[in-house]
Formats: C-alpha cells, sequence, structure tokens
C-alpha cells in the first residue's frame, strides 16, 4: 500500500477527480491565453496551497508570463481566523504590471482582499483572482470580499483537502480534492 492509498483511505468523498481537474484547467486556460496575449503579466502564487494549480496553470497559458511568489497565513485547523499576515513577500515590483493571483481555493475572501489592498498600494495595472475553487455560499448574510474573475469549480461549503489543499500539512500531494472522513478530525 502506498502512502496515496493510506491517503486515500481517509477520504470519504472525491469531489472533482484528477480528469475532472485536467479538463476545467484546459478551459480555464483558454479563456486565461485569450485574455492575457500580448499583456505579459505577472502570475503571482499565494503559497502554500496555491502551488500546485500554479503549476498546472502557467502551463495551460500560451502566453508570455512571469511567475512569483507571495506566502500569507490566515489559518490555523479548519475555521477562518479573519487574522491574515504576510509570511513571505514578492521578489519582483509589481508596478505597472498585469497582476494575476492563483489561489486555491477562496472561502470568506479575506486572505485575498487583504492581499489586493497591500498589493494595490504598489501600482499594478491591474489585480485579477483565478481561484480553483470557490465555496458556494448558502447563506445571503455570508458576504464574499472579493471578486474571483475565473473560477475552476464552486465547491460545496466544506472543508476539502488535495491537490494543493492540506489538513494540518497532510493531503497537499493527492491528485485530486476531496472531502475527509470525520474520524480523521477525531
Ligand atoms: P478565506 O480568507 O477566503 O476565507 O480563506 C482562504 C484560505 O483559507 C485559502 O487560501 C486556504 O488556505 C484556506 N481554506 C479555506 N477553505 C479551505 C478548505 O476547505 N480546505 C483547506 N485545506 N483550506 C481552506
Amino acid at each position: 500500500m502506498t502512502i496515496i492509498d493510506e491517503m486515500k483511505d481517509d477520504i470519504k468523498k472525491v469531489l472533482y477527480s484528477q480528469q475532472q481537474i485536467s479538463e476545467r484547467l484546459e478551459q480555464l486556460g483558454e479563456k486565461l491565453t485569450a485574455d492575457y496575449a500580448g499583456k505579459n503579466p505577472l502570475v503571482l502564487c499565494v503559497l502554500k496551497g496555491g502551488s500546485v494549480f500554479m503549476a498546472d496553470i502557467v502551463r495551460s497559458m500560451k502566453v508570455q508570463l512571469q511567475m512569483d511568489f507571495m506566502a500569507v497565513s490566515s489559518y490555523s485547523g479548519t475555521a477562518t481566523t479573519g487574522e491574515v499576515r504576510v509570511v513571505k513577500d514578492l521578489e519582483s515590483s509589481i508596478e505597472g504590471r498585469e497582476i494575476l493571483i492563483v489561489e486555491d481555493i477562496v472561502d470568506t475572501g479575506l486572505t485575498l482582499s487583504y492581499l489586493i489592498q497591500q498589493l494595490s498600494s504598489r501600482k499594478p495595472a491591474s489585480i485579477n483572482i483565478c481561484a480553483l475553487l470557490l465555496k458556494k455560499k448558502t447563506d445571503p448574510s455570508e458576504q464574499r470580499h472579493v471578486d474571483v474573475k475565473y473560477v475552476g469549480f464552486e465547491c460545496p461549503d466544506e472543508f476539502v483537502v488535495g491537490y494543493g489543499l492540506d489538513y494540518n500539512e497532510k493531503y497537499r500531494n493527492l491528485p485530486y480534492i476531496g472531502v475527509l472522513k470525520e474520524e480523521v478530525y477525531a
């Protein structure tokens, strides 16, 4: 039994298979290619969760681009704290650049709204967000704090893992996205 099989045992249900993710990324890539042709975007990955998605999405964008990485921390365990902290800043100047932020999942949007606020003061030409997952909000009082222009999937409002997303640093290397069994949290 491999480590991947062992992790698979912890998964209650698969939400998006490897195949579904790769098909959706191809479609997203076509849209991004059309929108960013000739614009030389700076594609900014939010670590660590966005790293797996970043690696795939930049390869589906058939345009000249640059990559940079930023780390913010906003989560401890499975609940949003609302607190965000820049752990690693960008290496490149973003003044006058077309910025595409690549993020694994947007839930409340608090993390990205904070980040965008910080980045806007550095005078980029534009900032857009590309998120693999956007959590569906059923309660209208739960307002999202950012606009996400490019979305892979609108996912159920559950805690998900895999394809870069972790639970206590585990499951990031699962090639698909799923929900954990309750006993894993026990
Ligand atoms: P937000 O600020 O939008 O509420 O939360 C964004 C960050 O919280 C994401 O970048 C991700 O790191 C983390 N997060 C939100 N929902 C989930 C989830 O279902 N699973 C995992 N693993 N992380 C999540």
